[in-house]
């Protein structure tokens, strides 16, 4: 009989690039490379492939899009904050990755998070052993993490240190991946995963070539880059890199994001933009808490937090001494990315053909954040009709 050929990535918009395949593949006959756009894309070497399928039955995201997640009338939603306001103020929402992860590192467990890497300039899923490189891998990145042999790692030392626990952080499909990746391998209930809910994820290689040429027009390297600075309030997020001392900004790379020009194909058909996951917790921004709790607003900011599962409601009555929460509903809490993915802007295909053949500044000069389409418009005007239907 003839083998079997898996069927994984057929049409780029059912690729989260998550990785899982590669992971649980028992030939290593997968591997990740870039496209035209910089986004990462697995490759099936039928040479090596031994057609088990393995790869297809943990590919969540194409899983997911056929059969959306069921509703769970146990979900939980709460706003919350750290009860410290220099956590507060140093995370991009109300800071739940510091409070739950300080339960995992002060138990000698085992914690995984995306940090930005000055050496690589990407972003990667690390393991995080201390309380200085978790702060480190605060902050909200608008780069997709480049994952490669991340969940190897993590499965690894789960299997060495038998009687510790993990808590993983990562994107909506990065979770969902990894979930059933664990699930096949019987390591799920010695995790904890916690999603983001996700605007979308950026080409890595974009970002690449966008900061190669500020670094080499400065003749420096950058030393620091944020996404979500709070100077001017949580709500008017800065974002800048600092080179020698000296800020720049980095306001296009920021404005292809919010737009959705420098989007990966799979973020316009998204099955995480909803309530519903495969993680344990999802946390998120408590966008428009002033209009249904104003006494609980912070102009710091104020997360939001959906608890899914058991094992995700004793983390969060575990961290309750060292959080202020108020307990909200499906309703209440609904945002742009709990609703529907971001539309694929019309001119998508314009923006990557123009970065390619007329270049990066170019692109520059005519790709910026048109107000009436902005996410940050999209929030309040979504709010505001939310609350005329109540
Ligand atoms: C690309 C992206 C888009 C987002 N879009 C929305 C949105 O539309 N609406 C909303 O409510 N919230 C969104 N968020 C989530 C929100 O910005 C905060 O990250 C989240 O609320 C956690 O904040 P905090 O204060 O608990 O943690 P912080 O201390 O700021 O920690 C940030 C967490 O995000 C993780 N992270 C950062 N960058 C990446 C990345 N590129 N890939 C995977 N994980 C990463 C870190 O590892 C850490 O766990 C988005 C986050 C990201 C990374
Ligand atoms: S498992 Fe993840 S990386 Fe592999 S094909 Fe599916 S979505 Fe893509
Ligand atoms: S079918 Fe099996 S051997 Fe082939 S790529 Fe998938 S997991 Fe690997
Ligand atoms: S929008 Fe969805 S597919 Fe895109 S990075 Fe976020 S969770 Fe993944």
């Amino acid at each position: 009989m003839d083998k079997q050929k898996p069927r994984l990535c057929e049409n780029k918009d059912e690729c989260c690039g998550c990785t899982a395949c590669a992971t649980i593949c028992p030939k290593q006959a997968i591997t990740f490379n870039y496209d035209m756009e910089g986004f990462l894309y697995p490759r099936v070497d039928f040479t090596k492939c031994v057609g088990c399928l393995k790869c297809e039955a943990v590919c969540s995201f194409k899983k997911d899009l056929k059969t959306p997640l069921m509703e769970d009338s146990k979900t939980k939603i709460y706003a919350a904050k750290s009860r410290s306001r220099d956590i507060v103020t140093n995370s991009s929402s109300g800071g739940m990755f510091t409070v739950f992860s300080d339960v995992f590192l002060e138990r000698g467990d085992i914690v995984a998070a995306c940090q930005y890497s000055y050496e690589s300039a990407s972003v990667m899923l690390s393991i995080i052993t201390d309380k200085e490189s978790r702060d480190k891998a605060r902050g909200s990145k608008y780069i997709q993490a480049e994952l490669k042999d991340s969940f190897d790692k993590l499965i690894a030392l789960l299997r060495k240190h038998r009687e510790k626990k993990a808590l993983v952080f990562g994107t909506g499909c990065q979770i969902a991946g990894l979930d059933l990746v664990l699930k096949s391998m019987n390591l799920r209930d010695r995790v904890v995963l916690v999603d983001l809910i996700c605007h979308g994820a950026a080409s890595s290689n974009l970002w690449k070539n966008y900061i190669s040429k500020i670094e080499s027009e400065k003749g420096s390297s950058i030393s620091y880059v944020t996404f979500k600075n709070k100077r001017n309030g949580w709500e008017s997020p800065s974002v800048f890199a600092i080179i020698d001392g000296k800020e720049i900004s980095i306001k296009s790379y920021a404005d292809w994001f919010y737009m959705g020009w420098s989007l990966r194909e799979s973020c316009y058909k998204c099955p995480y933009t909803r309530i519903d996951r495969r993680s344990d917790i999802t946390i998120g921004d408590y966008w428009g808490i002033q209009n249904v709790m104003p006494e609980f607003y912070d102009r710091m900011g104020i997360s939001l937090v959906i608890v899914h599962t058991e094992s995700g409601r004793k983390l969060f009555d575990n961290v309750s001494p060292a959080i202020d929460y108020q307990l909200s509903n499906r309703r209440e809490c609904l945002q742009p990315r709990l609703i529907s993915p971001q539309r694929r802007p019309n001119d998508r295909d314009l923006f990557w053909s123009d970065m390619q053949e007329k270049g990066m500044d170019y692109c520059i000069e005519k790709y910026v954040e048109h107000d009436d389409v902005s996410i940050k418009k999209k929030i309040k005007k979504c709010l505001k009709r939310l609350l005329k239907i109540q």
